[in-house]
């Protein structure tokens, strides 16, 4: 079971980053397309990250971009709420209950269908015929 929330978080030093990109070929670690560094805005990616006991080491580290890393981190912050969840079902606290939902909107009845032709004109039953 991966433990979750205690990597505490180093400093990244321009040389530090220097030294992951280089060990990466300046590769996306997640996209692994070639980063143009002067045109592309990129970031070091935690592999596994922080949040889901990922070390904080070079090893653990790649360059990205930052549209490539900001895909990831919503996957990642999904996935850091599961495992939060499942380690505080593991320790035996229990996730605050969840408001019962409302059953929403009244379903909207059907009408019955107006009706759009006009109907002829009644004829009495008993209509005098005035040829006669
Ligand atoms: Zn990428």
């Amino acid at each position: 079971m991966t433990d979750v929330g205690t990597t505490k978080r180093k400093p990244m030093p321009p040389a530090r980053r220097l030294r992951i990109f280089e060990a990466h070929g300046g590769k996306c670690c997640l996209c692994g397309e070639q980063i143009d560094g002067a045109r592309e805005p990129w970031t070091i990616e935690h592999l596994i990250c922080l949040g889901l006991g990922g070390i904080d080491e070079d090893k653990n580290c790649g360059p990205a971009h930052e549209t490539c890393r900001r895909d990831k981190d919503k996957l990642d912050v999904r996935a850091i709420a599961k495992a939060k969840r499942v380690k505080q079902r593991h320790l035996g606290i229990k996730a605050p209950k969840q408001p019962i939902r409302g059953a929403g909107f009244p379903k909207h009845e059907k009408q019955p269908k107006k009706l759009t032709k006009q109907l002829p004109p009644r004829r009495g039953l008993y209509q005098e015929d005035l040829n006669g």
